[in-house]
């Protein structure tokens, strides 16, 4: 690489499109990616410090949902923008890093999961190329899931995070955001040892639980999900709020159909995620 705008280190590029480079990033410092399999540093001005020096211990998965990637990296790295990811992963499989894991990225927003607000502050981020639902959102390549696993694997090793702490954005922002989404691939990962995840038990018949159903039942399903780290009132009353938890829990756990009512079959698989997590794992402050 002779523009030295930003650090090239392991895959040749040869066969790929140059990556974008945002005009603030050439003048920013290249730091040495913390995951040997990050092929590129495009380093973004959008970070600061982890608040109370706190060490991240999950991952939150994005989709960039952008119509192109070079829009999508040019909107992490650039000035002004408040936004960015410690990494973007690309269709083929590239991984880019453009904050240093060390620090504190900007892609979470208002967001809460077991007991904790500041999800940036104990979090790495990972924008998985894909345009999302507003562009036809397309199936994520396998390539792709390969190195998002590769990525993850690596990072749980480094920074002890647990199975169940590799989340979507939708499950810490339920009521304001739906990626990575359903067609996200959660039981590949899992099949690779990343994230928590059952196999969902059937979709059959049967009086579910939905808007305006009021009852222990739906007090039950709220502290299964409270349980579990998602932000959901615990009332007893199947509220907008409620129904929005249950779209996000079906988008990573049960995506055959995601509707928010709370089916048998989101029932059940909710309390087989729950029997399935290791003792003493959760965590989450009640409510
Ligand atoms: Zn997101």
């Amino acid at each position: 690489m002779s523009s030295g705008s930003f650090a090239s280190v392991g895959l040749g590029s040869k066969r790929h499109r140059a990556l974008p480079i945002p005009g603030a990033s050439a003048t920013m410092k290249a730091f040495t990616p913390d995951s040997s399999i990050a092929s590129d540093v495009i380093p973004s001005p959008n970070f600061g410090d982890r608040n109370d020096s706190r060490a991240p211990d999950m991952i939150l998965l994005h989709y960039t949902g952008m119509p192109d990637v070079e829009g999508a990296i040019a909107r992490l790295c650039t000035a002004g923008t408040e936004v960015s990811a410690h990494y973007v992963v690309l269709e083929d499989g590239r991984i880019v890093q453009c904050v240093p894991e060390a620090k504190r990225a900007w892609h979470a927003g208002v967001a809460y999961w077991a007991g904790e607000e500041d999800i940036n502050s104990c979090s790495i981020g990972v924008e998985v190329v894909n345009r999302g639902h507003d562009w036809g959102y397309p199936e994520f390549p396998l390539r792709q899931i390969a190195a998002v696993i590769a990525l993850c694997r690596g990072i749980m090793l480094r920074r002890k995070v647990p199975s169940h702490r590799v989340l979507g954005h939708s499950d810490v922002a339920p009521s304001r955001k739906m990626d990575p989404g359903e067609k996200f691939p959660w039981h590949s990962l899992a099949n690779s040892g990343v994230g928590h995840w059952v196999q969902p038990t059937a979709i059959v018949r049967g009086q579910p639980l939905k808007l305006g159903t009021v009852g222990d039942d739906v007090l039950k399903l709220q502290q299964g999900l409270a349980r579990y780290g998602y932000g959901v009132p615990v009332s007893g009353t199947y509220d907008g709020t409620t129904m929005q938890v249950v779209t996000a829990f079906q988008r990573h756990f049960r995506p055959l159909r995601v509707d928010g009512i709370a089916d048998h079959s989101t029932l059940t698989t909710l309390q087989a995620l729950l029997a399935n997590l290791s003792p003493g794992a959760n965590v989450a402050a009640a409510g």
